[in-house]
């Protein structure tokens, strides 16, 4: 006899015994009143404060965006009513598709039902359709992007993260009328560094290769329009494919792609993960229109989070908590251990009414375990400090290092290093 359920049970019990057995908060949040939120424990229910939210900017609760949303809703019913191919292509969806492909500078764009489905079947597809390609794929890529490189079946090649040398050195070494796919993203988002996309395009063009950036924790939060890190690099025209996501800063759900007409026709008429299954509901399409539209001319909510990332940085080092060095609005802190940043996680919410997921193996390697901060527009100066108390005292509480308190690890941990506390700047 099979034991199936012990098959099962075993799994699981495999990831308790490594102390990265996920529990998900039951959570409720509250529109208008972002990050506040209830937070339901059995029977008890109270409200915390989320601090690690990808609602980035707060528009998952902007008046333009839950109006649109609202409206369309009354106005076209709730689904979509099935795939495109068979029922046909809902008018929101197409005003969608036009606002995406301006936001980037592109011919065309094209939408699916997550982020993680856009690259996992545009990135497959891509790379079937070029004859012989090879896929250079940044060794710290999304779980997407690795499914989409995996499905394609396409040879492939992991260059070092961020490394220009390495890829040039794999270019170098391909076959020049090889058909080559960079595949990369511009922020990475346990780390919160930015991908040299400059140098990382000129060696495309020089080796004669096409480019794929998922902009998927930039877009609505960088360049002058939200168009992401290479609109602010001056970089769009420049990329063949930008891959971005709805469901982060634009705070509704939904994934894209933008490109030429041919690779979007391509994409649209060949990926199965966009054909076989329902498309996004005219709501939800008509939503994140409403939030791109305001976000490519409103930079309020990009200022705010830009502000208030800073401080919390700022503020952090100072209290000697031990901030990854990041170059973007995301806040890791090094824990360095999956139990201690489960711990540290349950006393922030269980004292402190303070809600951070522990980021464990295999989101980050074994060792650079962390607690992820994503301070937003909506997180003021009296929420950072009220933060950065609860912080020190669980530090010290579950016995975590500060900085300084354990060199070892810190030498160990790739690219640790910590913010040098500015006593002159505050
Ligand atoms: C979240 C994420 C995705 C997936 O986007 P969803 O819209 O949430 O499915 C893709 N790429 C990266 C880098 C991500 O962090």
């Amino acid at each position: 006899m099979i034991d199936y359920q012990g098959h099962f049970e075993s799994a699981i019990e495999a990831l308790h015994v490594e102390k990265r057995y996920r529990v998900f908060a039951d959570l409720e949040r509250i529109a208008g009143r972002f990050p506040a939120a209830v937070w339901r424990n059995g029977e008890e229910s109270r409200e915390i404060t989320v601090w690690c939210s990808n609602d980035y900017l707060g528009m998952g609760q902007h008046e333009s965006v839950v109006s649109a949303m609202t409206s369309t809703v009354s106005a076209l019913g709730s689904g979509a009513g099935g795939t495109r191919n068979i029922s046909g292509t809902s008018h929101p969806l197409v005003e969608l598709e036009r606002e995406l492909a301006d936001l980037h500078g592109k011919e065309a764009a094209l939408v699916f039902t997550s982020g993680f489905v856009s690259n996992e079947a545009s990135i497959s597809t891509i790379a079937k359709l070029l004859p012989d390609c090879l896929i250079l794929s940044d060794e710290l890529n999304h779980a997407s992007m690795i499914e989409g490189v995996r499905k394609s079946g396409a040879r492939k090649q992991i260059f070092r993260h961020n490394d220009v040398a390495h890829l040039e050195e794999l270019l170098k070494a391909a076959d020049r009328d090889r058909p080559k796919l960079v595949v990369f993203e511009s922020v990475y988002s346990m780390d919160g560094d930015i991908a040299p996309i400059a140098e990382i395009v000129a060696l495309a063009e020089r080796y004669n290769a096409m480019t794929y950036i998922d902009e998927v924790h930039a877009v609505g939060m960088y360049g002058p329009r939200g168009g992401g890190i290479a609109e602010r690099e001056g970089l769009s025209h420049r990329l063949d494919v930008i891959e971005g996501t709805l469901a982060k800063a634009f705070g509704v759900l939904g994934g894209y792609i933008a490109g030429t007409k041919a690779v979007i026709d391509a994409v649209r008429s060949y990926a199965p993960g966009f054909i076989f299954t329902t498309a996004l509901p005219p709501a939800l399409a008509a939503a994140a229109t409403a939030s791109i539209r305001h976000l490519k001319t409103s930079q309020v909510e990009r200022d705010g989070q830009q502000r208030q990332a800073a401080r919390a940085k700022a503020v952090f080092a100072e209290a000697g908590l031990p901030v990854m060095p990041s170059e973007t609005h995301i806040v890791p802190l090094l824990v360095g251990d999956a139990d201690l940043c489960k711990q540290a996680s349950d006393h922030l919410l269980e004292t402190h009414g303070i809600y951070i997921q522990p980021i464990n193996y295999p989101t980050v390697p074994r060792g650079t375990e962390r607690l992820r901060i994503t301070p937003t527009p909506l997180h003021d100066d009296a929420l950072i400090d009220t933060l950065r108390e609860a912080l020190v005292e669980t530090f010290t509480a579950i016995g975590i290092p500060f900085v300084g308190e354990r060199p070892a690890l810190e030498a160990r941990s790739a690219g640790f290093m910590p913010l040098v506390v500015s006593k002159a700047g505050g």
